[in-house]
């Protein structure tokens, strides 16, 4: 089945299979996830993945920096097995991946890929000798990896010699513009030498991530006319609450309205006390909202004003977008095609019934001084209207008697 969306450019790159899932080609945009416990501690960490796979997230990352990380690898793959999640799992590596991958095979192999970052594996030969380390430890174990260039931790020695050739040339470049091409070389040269060590271009994925928007998208339109590996898309250290999600989605939006990305990951810092899978939230939103996948049905709410003095329609979109996403699981498994469905809330009767028409199922509610009744809309014609104090109950039965009716059974 092709992604592509009907009017937007999709760039091809080679697809690479990681555990159960396809990345690039002409797969789905992947949605994946990090996780933050220790994972050492293997309940915490097996319990996180599973929330996280259970919130959609189509493959995790877990860090891998120490012996007793590397220890545990097996043991959350079997607890995960266990829990009937097959979610694949992405090893996270820095500066010590291959004594880890070496000493344990058991990490190694339970996990289905290996991110390695050319900026932390070590300086001169012995890096070089380490990512090959590495690379042979795919290879062997039929692994793929991620080759992750971050702005933060950009291999030094190539930003010198390139520095270097800068200050020679006629016209030397803007220092940033030799950062940008450190990051991109970086990634580049990494994938040829690990091809050339054995691993195909079909177990390989690039990432070059940047924190500033801009930057990110300059590097990214380069990286995907420079090369057909599959690209992993995600703006670094993008922060906290909505900065976090509007500097990802401004940064991701460009590129994948011009086809570039096969996977992608939002890095929220979580807020103190939410829960991760906030990010998985927020990527598959993104690619909802752009048309590009479609995961569980959306709400469209207006956003209040004047004519609305009470918040219950806030509370009532809430409320329905709450529990589209809590039945997606089970409707997933019932009905075909319910995630494409859209549902619309609205505060009064001056957009309320126009917006309520363009959606599947549509409700207006009354604003102030408008009579207490809300007419709901199905497929564009009105089919009863509500009132009293179940409103929100009554609308909610109506959304499950119309996915009953409208979407086929699997
Ligand atoms: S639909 Fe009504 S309540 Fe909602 S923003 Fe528009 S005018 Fe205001």
């Amino acid at each position: 089945m092709s992604y592509k969306h009907p009017f937007l450019p999709r760039r091809q790159s080679i697809a690479v299979q990681v555990g159960n899932i396809t990345v690039g080609g002409d797969s789905p945009i992947v949605v994946q996830s990090m996780t933050n416990t220790d994972t050492a501690d293997e309940e915490a960490t097996a319990n996180q993945i599973a929330e996280l796979a259970a919130s959609g997230s189509e493959m995790v990352r877990i860090t891998v920096d120490k012996t007793e990380s590397a220890a545990a690898v097996p043991g959350i793959k079997a607890r995960l097995k266990h829990m009937g999640i097959n979610v694949p799992l992405v090893g996270d590596f820095h500066f010590n991946g291959h004594k880890l991958l070496t000493a344990h095979p058991g990490c190694a192999e339970a996990l289905d890929k290996y991110r390695i970052n050319p900026g932390n594996v070590g300086r001169g030969k012995r890096g070089d000798e380490h990512f090959a380390t590495m690379i042979d430890i795919a290879v062997k174990y039929n692994k793929a990896v991620r080759i992750g260039v971050n702005w933060g931790s950009m291999d030094q020695e190539l930003l010198a010699k390139l520095m270097d050739e800068n200050a020679k040339a006629d016209s030397p470049k803007e220092p940033k513009q030799i950062m940008f091409e450190t990051v991109i070389r970086s990634a580049l040269e990494s994938g040829e030498t690990a091809e050339k060590l054995g691993l195909p271009k079909s177990k390989i994925i690039l990432s070059c991530k940047m924190s500033d928007v801009q930057d990110l998208v300059t590097v990214y339109r380069a990286m995907a006319e420079r090369c057909d590996y599959a690209l992993h898309l995600g703006l670094t250290e993008a922060g906290m609450g909505s900065k976090g999600i509007v500097a990802s989605t401004a940064a991701l939006a460009i590129l994948l309205h011009e086809g570039i990305g096969d996977t992608i990951r939002i890095s929220l810092t979580p807020e103190p006390g939410a829960a991760r899978t906030k990010e998985v939230i927020v990527a598959q939103e993104i690619l909802q909202t752009m048309g590009l996948r479609a995961f569980v049905p959306l709400v469209t709410a207006c956003p209040g004003c004047g004519r609305t003095s009470s918040t219950y329609f806030q509370e009532l979109a809430e409320q329905i977008q709450t529990y589209l996403r809590e039945q997606m699981p089970v409707w997933a498994t019932q009905y075909q095609g319910v995630e494409t469905m859209s549902v619309a809330v609205m505060g009064c009767v001056v957009n309320g019934p126009g917006e309520s028409k363009h959606a599947n199922i549509g409700i207006s509610l009354p604003g102030t001084g408008e009579t207490p009744v809300a007419p709901v809309y199905e497929d564009g014609k009105k089919t009863v209207t509500l009132k009293g104090d179940n409103i929100a109950a009554e609308f909610q039965g109506l959304v499950d008697q119309y996915i009953e009716r409208s979407y086929e059974k699997l």
